[in-house]
This record gives C-alpha cells, sequence and structure tokens, in this order.
C-alpha cells in the first residue's frame, strides 16, 4: 500500500475510534445522570417512613423526575426485617410496564419465597460494595429481561438498611444505541471495567434483527482473542478498536473487517483511480479531440482562408470579368464602346421609318502620323479627340470606335438634317488644332453618312459609311460625305482592287510613267519624276496610284510595291537611256522608310548599279516630314548623311516642321499643285506663293511648282520667282521614250 494509502486508513481507523469515543461519552453522562440520581434517592431514602404510601410517592416522584432513557425501574429494598419487625424482607419497586417506557406502576415485593432477592447475586454484590460506591452489576437474566444494575447501599439509623437500585434492560440499551450510526461496524461490545460485557451485538446477521453474539443469559467476560477468532471465523478480517472512559468504568469495543475499510479506501480511490484512469485513458482521445478540434480550426481557417481566397478569386473574376468585359466593349485607348458595344446594343435599321444617321468619323492623316509618331502622342490625340467627340455630341447619340482611326456615331431618331448639323460642327471643331508637347496637331477628318433607312441591317450601314469616305477621294479631306450610289460602286471597286492587288501578277502588271521636271528658265529638263501605274489583268483597267498606294499602304503591299520602283529607276538610270544630268524623282512611302535597314538596302542597289546618289531623288510627303517618330528621322538623317537628296513633296499641304526644314538638309521643296490653282483667286495668294519659293531659296533647296497646266500660270509663277515646275503644260506622265524624244541623250 502507498504511504498515501497508509496514512487514509490510519485516518479511517481513527475515524472509527472517534465515534466509538462518543459514543461511550455519551453512555458515561447518561450513566452518571444514573449515579446522581442514586445519590439523590439514597440520601433521601433513610429518612423515608417506613410505610407503604411514603415509599411509594417517594418512588413515583423520584421515577418521574429520572430523565434518564435507560431506566427501567428503581427498587429500594430492605434488608429482612429492617422496613417491618415482622416481615423478613420488603422492596417497592417502580417501573414499566412495557420495556420501551410509557407507562409504569409500582409493585411490591415482600418475603415472597419464589423472589428472595437479597439472596440473589446482584443484591449481595451491591450490598457487600463499598458504602459509598456504585455498583454496576454485569448482566443478568431475571425473570423478563436481562438487566443490568446500578445500585449502591443505604442506610437507616446508622447501618446498612439495604440497596437502592436502578435498573436498566437489554431492550433500553439497544434503544439507546440505536442512537448511533454503528453501520461500518461488524460487532459492538461494552464491557465494564471488570470486562464483563454489558452489551454487545454483532451486526454480521443483520438478516436476523441484530442477534446478539452471546447468549441472553449468559454474562460473559470480554475476552479479546475469541472476539476476534469469532469475527475471523465468519471470514472477516476483525480489527478492533477499543476506547474507554476516562474513569476506566467503560469500555467500548469496535469491531471492524479491515478489508472492509480497505476496500472502502480502494472504493473511494479507485473512484479516484477510475477518474485518474477515465482521464488517463481519456488523454489519447482528449489529445485527439484537441488535434481534431485544432485540426478542425485549422481546416476551418484553411476554409475560411479558402473561402477568403476564393472570395477574392471570385471577386478578382469579377474585376477580371468585368475588365474583360470592358475591354470586350470598350476601346482601352478612348474608353469609348468599340463595335461590339455597336453591333450588341444598336437595334438593326427597321425599314423606311427609321430616321437614324450613322456617322463615320475618319481621321485621315492618324494612320500616317501613327507611322511616324510615338505611339502615347498617337494615344493622346486619340484621347484628344474622344473627348471633343463627347462633348460636342448630344447624349442621345451613342459613340463608338470602330477599326483603325474610324469612329462611328449614331444619332438615335434624328432628322437628316441633324445629321449632317452635328457633322458640320464637329468638323469646326476638328478644325482646332490639337495642342501636344508644344506642338500644334491637325486633323484631317472626313465624315461619311449613312441613312439607316436605306440599309437592311448594322453591317450593311457600317459598309455604307464607309462607302461614302473611300469612295471619296482621300486628298478631300475636312468633308463631309452622304451615301450615294456612286460611292457604293466606288467602295465595291476597291474592294475588288483590294482582290486584284493579292494576285500573284501584281508585281507584274505595275510599270513606271515619268512625268518630266523642268527648269522655267528655258524649260529643259532636268529630271522626271516616277509614277506608278498599275494596269490591272483583274479589273481590267489602267489603276490610279491615287487608288491604290492608300490601299497599298493599308494591306502591306507598298514595301514590295516601293521596291519595284526604286529598282526600276535605278535600271533605267544605269541602263543610260536618259540623259547623264537628269535625276528621277521617286515617291517613297512613309513605311518604306522605317523598313528596317532600308538606307543600306538602297545602298547595295545603288552601288551594284554604279549609280551616283545625286541622281536620285526620294520624295516624302510633307505630312510624313511632320513625323515625330525617332526612327523615320534617324532614316531621313542616315540618307541624307549618305548624300542622298531628299525632297519634300506636296509641300504646303500638311504639317511642315520647319525646325525639321532648318536643321535636315533636304534637297528639294515640291510646292503642292492646290497652290497653283489659288493663286489667281485671291491676291493674298501671291503674297504666300512668294513666301514660299522664298523660303525655298534662302534654304537652297530647289523649288518645283507642281501641277502647271497652263501658260497664264507659267507666266505668272515665272514673275514670281518660279525657277523648277511639273506639270501638264509641260508633259503628261509618260512612257519614258516619250520624254526622252525631247531632248537626246548626251
Ligand atoms: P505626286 O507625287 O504629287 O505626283 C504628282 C501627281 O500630280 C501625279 O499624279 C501627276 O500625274 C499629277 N500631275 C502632274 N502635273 C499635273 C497637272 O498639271 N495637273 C494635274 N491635275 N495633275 C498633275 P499621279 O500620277 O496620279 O500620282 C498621284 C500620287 O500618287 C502622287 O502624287 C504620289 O503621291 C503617288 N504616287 C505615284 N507614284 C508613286 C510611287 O511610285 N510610289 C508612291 N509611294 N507614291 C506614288
Ligand atoms: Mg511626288
Ligand atoms: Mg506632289
Amino acid at each position: 500500500m502507498y504511504s498515501n494509502d497508509r496514512k487514509e486508513y490510519l485516518l479511517e481507523v481513527k475515524n472509527r475510534t472517534d465515534h466509538l469515543s462518543y459514543a461511550l461519552e455519551i453512555i458515561e453522562s447518561n450513566f452518571i445522570a444514573l449515579y446522581q440520581l442514586l445519590e439523590t434517592t439514597t440520601t433521601l431514602s433513610h429518612s423515608l417512613p417506613l410505610d407503604r404510601s411514603s415509599h411509594e410517592e417517594f418512588l413515583t416522584k423520584i421515577f418521574s423526575s429520572a430523565r434518564s432513557s435507560l431506566i427501567y425501574g428503581i427498587g429500594i429494598w430492605y434488608e429482612p426485617y429492617v422496613f417491618s419487625p415482622d416481615r423478613q424482607w420488603y422492596g417497592p419497586y417502580i417501573h414499566y410496564n412495557d420495556p420501551r417506557g410509557g407507562l409504569f406502576s409500582v409493585s411490591y415485593e415482600w418475603s415472597t419465597p419464589e423472589y428472595e432477592y437479597h439472596r440473589t447475586d446482584w443484591y449481595k454484590k451491591i450490598l457487600d460494595s463499598a458504602s459509598d460506591g456504585f455498583y454496576l452489576t454485569a448482566p443478568y437474566f431475571d425473570t423478563d429481561y436481562t438487566y443490568i444494575t446500578v445500585g449502591k447501599p443505604f442506610y437507616r439509623e446508622g447501618r446498612k438498611a439495604g440497596v437502592i437500585t436502578i435498573d436498566i434492560i437489554r431492550p433500553l440499551l439497544e434503544d439507546f444505541f440505536r442512537q448511533f450510526d454503528f453501520s461500518d461496524y461488524e460487532g459492538l461490545i461494552l464491557t465494564l471495567s471488570d470486562r464483563s460485557i454489558i452489551y454487545a451485538v454483532s451486526c454480521i446477521d443483520k438478516g436476523s434483527g441484530g442477534v446478539s453474539m452471546f447468549q441472553e443469559e449468559n454474562t460473559e467476560v470480554f475476552n479479546r482473542g475469541k472476539t476476534l477468532e469469532m469475527f475471523t471465523r465468519k471470514g472477516i478480517t476483525p480489527l478492533l478498536l477499543e476506547t474507554e472512559t476516562k474513569d476506566k468504568r467503560f469500555k467500548l469495543y469496535g469491531v471492524t473487517d479491515r478489508k472492509e475499510i480497505i476496500r472502502g479506501l480502494i472504493k473511494h480511490y479507485s473512484r479516484n483511480y477510475i477518474i485518474f484512469l477515465f482521464f488517463s485513458l481519456m488523454l489519447p482521445f482528449f489529445y485527439y479531440l484537441s488535434l481534431r478540434t485544432k485540426r478542425k480550426d485549422i481546416e476551418n481557417r484553411q476554409l475560411n482562408f479558402e473561402n477568403t481566397s476564393l472570395k477574392i478569386e471570385i471577386q478578382k473574376r469579377k474585376e477580371a470579368e468585368t475588365a474583360l468585359e470592358f475591354i470586350a466593349y470598350h476601346d482601352p485607348v478612348t474608353g469609348l464602346h468599340n463595335l461590339n458595344a455597336f453591333f450588341e446594343t444598336i437595334d438593326s435599321p427597321y425599314g423606311l421609318e427609321d430616321s437614324r444617321y450613322l456617322i463615320q468619323v475618319s481621321l485621315e492623316n492618324m494612320r500616317e502620323l501613327s507611322i511616324i509618331m510615338d505611339r502615347d502622342i498617337i494615344d493622346s490625340i486619340l484621347k484628344e479627340f474622344a473627348g471633343r467627340l463627347v462633348s460636342n455630341c448630344p447624349e442621345n447619340a451613342g459613340l463608338f470606335r470602330g477599326r483603325g482611326f474610324n469612329f462611328y456615331i449614331v444619332c438615335m431618331d434624328t432628322p437628316r438634317g441633324n445629321a449632317l448639323n452635328l457633322s458640320r460642327s464637329l468638323l469646326q471643331e476638328f478644325r482646332r488644332a490639337i495642342l501636344l508637347h508644344n506642338r500644334n496637331i491637325r486633323l484631317r477628318v472626313r465624315f461619311g453618312l449613312a441613312a439607316f433607312a436605306e440599309a437592311e441591317d448594322l453591317n450593311q450601314a457600317v459598309n455604307m459609311s464607309q462607302a461614302t469616305l473611300s469612295g471619296n477621294n482621300s486628298k478631300q479631306i475636312d468633308q463631309i460625305f452622304l451615301y450615294n450610289d456612286r460611292i457604293q460602286e466606288n467602295n465595291s471597286r476597291m474592294i475588288n482592287l483590294d482582290a486584284a492587288m493579292s494576285q500573284n501578277s501584281f508585281i507584274d502588271e505595275l510599270h513606271l510613267l515619268y512625268q518630266p521636271i523642268i527648269r522655267v528658265e528655258d524649260r529643259k529638263t532636268v529630271g522626271a519624276e516616277a509614277l506608278l501605274r498599275w494596269n490591272s489583268s483583274y479589273t481590267g483597267t489602267i489603276v490610279s496610284p491615287a487608288d491604290f498606294i492608300p490601299l497599298a499602304e493599308e494591306n502591306g503591299y507598298i514595301i514590295e510595291l516601293g521596291w519595284f520602283v526604286l529598282r526600276e529607276t535605278i535600271r533605267v538610270l544605269a541602263s543610260g537611256i536618259i540623259p547623264g544630268d537628269w535625276f528621277i524623282s521617286v515617291n517613297v512611302s512613309p513605311l518604306q522608310f522605317i523598313e528596317s535597314g532600308f538606307p543600306d538596302k538602297l545602298d547595295a542597289m545603288m552601288d551594284a548599279a554604279g549609280i551616283d546618289k545625286k541622281r536620285i531623288k526620294l520624295e516624302i510627303t510633307e505630312s510624313s516630314a511632320s513625323s515625330t517618330a525617332q526612327y523615320f528621322w534617324q532614316s531621313v538623317e542616315e540618307l541624307i548623311n549618305r548624300e542622298y537628296r531628299l525632297a519634300i513633296d506636296d509641300f504646303g499641304t500638311g504639317e511642315s516642321s520647319f525646325h525639321r526644314l532648318y536643321t535636315l538638309a533636304f534637297d528639294t521643296l515640291k510646292v503642292d499643285r492646290t497652290f497653283v490653282k489659288d493663286i489667281q483667286a485671291a491676291p493674298r495668294n501671291i503674297e504666300i506663293f512668294r513666301s514660299l519659293l522664298n523660303l525655298g531659296k534662302s534654304m537652297e533647296n530647289m523649288v518645283i511648282v507642281e501641277g502647271i497646266e497652263t501658260e497664264k500660270e507659267h507666266e505668272l509663277l515665272k514673275s514670281l520667282g518660279m525657277t523648277y515646275a511639273q506639270g501638264y503644260l509641260y508633259s503628261r506622265p509618260a512612257v519614258l521614250e516619250d520624254i526622252i524624244q525631247e531632248k537626246p541623250p548626251c
């Protein structure tokens, strides 16, 4: 047993001993009460008149005042002849009629032969005891019950007159002991100091009503060994606990089963052990639970995290979808709706009642600008344009960006006049230059109007508005065109041309015509401009470069086409067919300039042909010369550095960068034909012309005036200082042989 258990065990034993001591104390105090009563009775009795009634009255009073529950009867027992000289014995005795109390009665014992009390053991022992002492008899059986008597002799006239007794019967003792809980005890034994047992009970045979282990008639003496053995025989491991009163008059023994105590302890502890065991066993489970909880927690967190991630993901997807949707339906540069949105949101034309108009706005010079300008500048221009479009269109108008630099306006339920008015006011608006990076950029805008009423579906409406633009001369800038049948024809023609250009025979069908460039002074040819012609087998016609050059720039054939012209020109120069002091001007698309390695490739061709670079002039249009794109100017500079001669074509129609004109050594300025046409309209134009010529001269440029058709123009411009000219007056573009005839080769 663990020391802790032993301690518990001892404590358990001590508790039981204390329990016995407590019971014994109560027994003692009850007996003390009996002694006091006995004392009082003996004191009073010696002066009692020796008659029956006095004794009867006295005993009744004493009995009634007695407080102890142990008292069964009180007797005054006289020695023979003391009460009366003629009577041998006399003993008035008062007692309950029932062993458990209740009614009581007084009886008189008088010299009856069957009851000679002075011969009984109890009487003799009490009478023989010390006169001032009490005597407690061992249990004895007397007619009905087992008695224990406490008695004291009394004196009359100086001699022992008899004994006064207080009787305790066994039923009363049993009642008395019943007030204590001795259920934990296997047996209980109360003894007197001489070890005579006055009360003993075995609790083992509880079923038989607590039968005493002692025979009723027996007056046993307590024997430790015998007692223990008796319990051992009953399968008990007895432990005898004993306690005695201070005066050692009583001893109380409690028999407990040692095993029972240990069992109790085990039971007590086992409960703890079980709890402990339970928790020990449950520990892994709790651990598992806590792990599970933790795992759940982690899982929950994970779930929460995943949930949050999912939410974020969903949010992101939504945002992405929104962004995608935005991208799907918006133009990222201008923020305007795109053609997808146009086809999804605009209702199809619904016949003659449909008063809507589709206005296509084409930014004519943007394609060129986008080749030669940085992209962010192009984007800024487009944003500015879109901003103006939004602020100048009515709220109910739908605005869309189409392919390239085309924009669409749907005038909702607008009468025809209003669509035109809107176009006019927009035209006015876009004439205002856009100021970007300290630079004025003028948009060349064209408007193509198509009535919904004339279209069968949206696609047709778009095609019609497109046709109004492409069916008209692209040089007619700042114009508003209305769709008509001719336009439709033109449009189909362009589609036709595009198809023709994609034929393998395209390049083979090209040839050059040459238009002489003359010196005004003597009208002698100094050079010629190579002008491309296309004799298309597909269309069966000769196609004008004004038609197919822009188309070739759109579909990319311009590069191949450009090399054809250069190759052909170099071949002509190298062939010696033309006079050696002539030069040939070649129109070069800005797209060709930005082709990587263009100067090298050209050099290679020139070197291979052994041609002097002075004999070739590369014409670039003025609008492309207004380029801000670095690589364009790098190429121009490179060509100038390699001693090529560069001409600015159509001078006066585009946005000239005078800064560039001054800083780059251009060789020639070709003044556009429109100046010649306008010259006679107003005297102011003469001044403009004069200053243009002076500008060229001051820059030491060759100034060639294009489009001289009449002698009048020739004379007038000659008087203004024109030195070189080109025009129908001198010669239309012609085959080489025709222009050479004028001046045979040197
Ligand atoms: P451009 O370079 O300004 O060429 C002059 C244009 O004016 C030619 O038209 C010519 O026939 C025309 N022209 C000359 N004198 C007169 C005149 O007195 N009155 C009128 N009304 N027109 C006159 P063309 O040949 O139709 O060429 C048109 C444009 O096509 C050219 O204008 C040029 O920009 C482009 N082009 C022609 N050939 C080529 C080429 O080989 N490559 C490139 N990139 N463009 C070319
Ligand atoms: Mg030209
Ligand atoms: Mg020109």
